[in-house]
């Protein structure tokens, strides 16, 4: 299939990135700004944001008149000069987003899929997502960067590979992330799903949110792990078992095989219907995982949890109070997911605008490779 994101252009250049972060915030901005907040000078400034003028990203809106000098001009995001798509594969649906470049969610749609589906099943209902949306939307002809999926694990992310997707029978080894390339014809990015939904915080919330885990609750647990300002996968890109992590050593045994994991305690006491000893659960593993890595923000997601969302976070933000020594120093915000059901699929669609059209960092510009040169 032809690639329709072949002619796009993606950024290459830190500065770039740079100046585009600065875009995508809501005000117009003038060179002046861009050069005070990045510390260029304002005539590489000024080249940046011809390349930017000119990929069709920004556009000069008007002038800033400053006292007797000459007015500067400002310029403004182009937020529909690019879209991307963003999947959440879940065990029972398929939840398609369009974004457009600013992040802002253009439409959101829930396709329902087999129960045990193949990977047939999925590549059809990611095809048919697809068509539809560009179908009613013919203003994306030409500007979709790429597709993203996050979907449950294990996976490996940098060889776009499900290694085995818990719970269900057809995935072990399989090549999503080409299969997938080949099928819609464009640049596909694949990663868990908890990683996707922790990137989507982080693209809204900005640089103030540098460690931080995104604890998601449906049909399982996991957590995605943002360190150090960039999203953590890990050495085989599988980190984020948050739910495989043993609380009892002589617990029930659980579908991965070891007894006693936090997800099938909780499971069991949400089975039993005793929603605040799950939370408690739960809590009991926020609180474990930030004494290993020290997180400032723990962000609550998930359709099973959302649903009883004052109870966890009642809960989480007690265990981290009266169980982590020295919580008046060690302090941690304990939020809700700002995106509710579409975090993850709003996620893979942000990991493909920071893989394209965010700051290249030298990890993002590994795993960034394969979306910017798709399969032909
Ligand atoms: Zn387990």
């Amino acid at each position: 299939m032809r690639n329709p994101a072949a002619g796009l252009g993606f950024l290459r250049d830190y500065n770039e990135g740079l100046v585009l972060a600065i875009a995508r915030g809501a005000a117009p901005f003038d060179r002046a700004s861009v050069a005070a907040a990045t510390g260029l000078t304002p005539q590489a400034v000024s080249k940046v944001l011809a390349r930017l003028i000119k990929q069709g990203l920004i556009a000069p809106c008007g002038l800033k008149r400053q006292g007797a000098g000459k007015p500067a001009t400002l310029y403004e995001l182009l937020p529909t000069s690019r879209f991307a798509v963003g999947m959440h594969v879940a065990r029972r649906t398929l939840r398609t987003v369009l974004t457009d470049l600013r992040g802002d969610i253009a439409t959101s749609h829930v396709t329902p899929l087999p129960p045990d589906f193949t990977p047939r099943d999925l590549l059809d209902a990611m095809t048919g997502a697809v068509a539809r949306l560009t179908r009613d939307r013919p203003q994306t002809a030409g500007r979709i960067a790429g597709v993203g999926i996050g979907m449950v694990g294990p996976l490996d992310h940098a060889l776009g590979i499900v290694r085995d997707a818990h719970r269900l029978r057809h995935w072990h080894d399989v090549p999503l992330r080409e299969r997938a390339q080949d099928a819609l014809g464009l640049p596909v990015h694949l990663d868990k799903d908890v990683t996707a939904g922790v990137t989507a915080e982080a693209w809204r919330r900005g640089p103030a949110f540098d460690d931080a885990a995104l604890i998601m609750v449906e049909s399982g647990v996991g957590a995605g792990l943002w360190l150090d300002g960039r999203a953590h996968r890990g050495a085989h890109t599988n980190a984020g078992e948050f739910g495989h992590t043993v609380l009892q050593l002589d617990g029930p045994r659980c579908a991965c095989g070891r007894h006693g994991c936090l997800e099938v305690l909780h499971d069991l006491a949400v089975a039993d219907g005793d929603i605040p000893r799950a939370a408690r659960i739960l809590a009991a593993g926020v609180v474990n995982l930030v004494q290993a890595v020290d997180i400032g923000h723990v962000v609550l997601a998930g359709a099973d949890l959302l649903q009883h969302h004052r109870t966890y976070r009642a809960a989480v933000t007690a265990g981290i109070e009266t169980e982590v020594p020295r919580a008046d120093w060690l302090t941690v915000e304990v939020t809700l997911s700002s995106l509710g059901a579409d975090i993850i699929a709003a996620g893979a669609a942000m990991q493909i605008l920071d893989a394209s059209y965010g700051v290249p960092s030298p990890a993002s510009a590994a795993h960034a490779a394969p979306v910017a040169q798709p399969a032909p």
